[in-house]
């Protein structure tokens, strides 16, 4: 990454031609430039691109406030627009980084201990999302697949049994009519089946994947970006709301990456 004074133009030692474009070098400028107005004192958040506003959908946007030595997080809406548009959402960045990593060990640990049973618990979740039932629905797609190869066979019989006269061309016409309809239905069938059973496939080696990549991160100590960004699709932070005893509840939603959100 290139850094440093503005002015100053990259040069492999010994060489005339500048290692990349004047063009390029200021746009690579530029966008260090609006890095530093979004991360006013350079801190940059592990969470980059991650954050959301469950209420509005804008992203969450960094701050620091360098007097009282504090980073939060809140909604982008309630920023620009004011409070009137979205509640402010705001949570503290060490706050968020201890849940998020207390949530990553918890993971981690589950995985170590009994990598089976985590990964049964991650497709019977998947499976409810979508109300299936593979054994169910492999027997379903074999049938309208047998049926399909039984009525290929009649058609053609039909056929010969129309060429050679054993039938009308009445009952020939009503029943082509009645097969293709059949023939239709059935390879729609075939099709939805078949994706449904694909989609659970590519659910089982998701998780399987979530799962090896969670174990890597067995007794992390601190988040980095890296950690964040292999394990994490996005994370939404709800308001907080108040108790009547005065303490403050907030809820955060993480949706890992490959299988979403697990509880
Ligand atoms: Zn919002």
């Amino acid at each position: 990454m290139v850094r440093g004074n503005e002015d100053t133009i990259l040069r492999i030692k010994g060489t005339q031609e500048p290692i990349i474009s004047k063009e390029d070098f200021e746009t690579v400028q530029q966008m260090i430039k609006s890095r530093r107005r979004e991360r006013k004192d350079g801190t940059v958040s592990v969470f980059a691109g991650l954050m959301r506003c469950p209420d509005c959908g804008w992203t969450l946007s960094f701050t620091t406030n360098k007097r009282r030595n504090v980073s939060y997080y809140h909604c982008s809406k309630y920023v620009e627009r004011g409070k009137e548009s979205c509640p402010s959402h705001y949570i503290r960045y060490d706050v968020l980084c201890a849940y998020v990593l207390s949530r990553i060990r918890y993971w981690a640990e589950v995985a170590q201990a009994d990598e089976e049973k985590l990964l049964k618990k991650l497709l019977s979740a998947s499976d409810r999302e979508n109300g299936a039932n593979r054994k169910k629905q492999e027997k379903e797609l074999k049938k309208a697949e047998k049926r399909k190869a039984e009525i290929d066979s009649l058609f053609t019989r039909m056929y010969e049994d129309f060429v050679s006269e054993r039938i009308t061309e009445y009952n020939f016409q009503m029943l082509s009519e009645k097969y293709q309809k059949e023939q239709t239905e059935l390879e729609e069938k075939i099709t939805s089946l078949r994706k449904k059973l694909e989609n659970e496939k590519q659910n089982k080696e998701d998780a399987e994947k979530w799962v090896s990549l969670i174990k890597e991160y067995a007794e992390p100590t601190e988040l980095t970006a890296p950690l964040v960004n292999a394990l994490i699709e996005k994370i939404l932070v709800h308001h907080a709301v108040k108790n009547e005893d005065g303490t403050k509840e907030q809820e955060i939603e993480i949706y890992y990456r490959f299988i979403g959100k697990i509880e």
